[in-house]
């Protein structure tokens, strides 16, 4: 008797849990139409930023590939010429490449960067089929000339841009409170999943 009245009260505090959370709102979010949003620092898929006047940030100096712990990052420089000025450097990176399967998203590369050109973004959506669909050329990681953030050296009389230094505040052109649906990134989706973007 004494066990059968345990296995009861065991029922009923087992369905009290139940009954608690059965009246609640379901947390489900309708995924991928509704995205959830994030940490403001939640650190996602990398981009690399242009200056204001389209210049590219990025200057090659390969700060970014030195700091990664997990070697994923690939710089490679050359030097800009007066016919094709593509950074304010001397230098652009000619061939930047981060492998997305190695990386860890710890930030280092952001934080290494002199120019503010790498950031990582809110965007976590990379699934892929294939091994090499996760290593990110400049064609995926380079936004827009129209996206280019900030007043670039050349145009400073003593050659520092005056945005340094403030990637918290410029995290990135994805758009956070709007579930980046807004951006460049959130365009590209929208065109290759046919609206799913939302
Ligand atoms: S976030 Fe970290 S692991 Fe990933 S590329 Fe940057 S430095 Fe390397
Ligand atoms: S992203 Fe920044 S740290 Fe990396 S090569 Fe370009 S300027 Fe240097």
């Amino acid at each position: 008797m004494r066990t059968f009245i345990g296995a009861i009260v065991s029922l009923a505090q087992g369905f009290y849990t139940t009954f608690q959370f059965f009246f609640q709102k379901k947390p489900t979010i309708a995924y991928p139409s509704i995205k959830k949003q994030h940490a403001p620092r939640f650190h996602g898929l990398h981009e690399l930023r242009r200056y204001a006047d389209g210049k590219e940030r990025c200057i090659g100096c390969e700060l970014c590939a030195i700091a990664c712990p997990a070697n994923a990052i690939t710089v490679i420089g050359a030097e800009n010429t007066p016919e094709d000025r593509r950074s304010p450097g001397e230098r652009y990176a000619a061939r930047y490449e981060i492998d997305e399967l190695r990386c860890i998203f710890c930030g280092l590369c952001e934080e290494a960067c002199p120019t503010d050109a790498i950031v990582l973004t809110p965007r976590f959506e990379m699934s892929d089929y294939r091994r090499g669909s996760f290593i990110y050329a400049k064609d995926r990681l380079l936004v827009p000339p129209e996206a280019g953030v900030g007043t670039s050296p050349d145009e400073r009389p003593n050659g520092i841009p005056s945005d340094l230094g403030s990637v918290l505040a410029q995290k990135s052109t994805v758009d956070i409170a709007s579930g980046y649906s807004a951006t460049w990134r959130g365009e590209l989706l929208k065109t290759d999943r046919k609206g799913l973007a939302g």
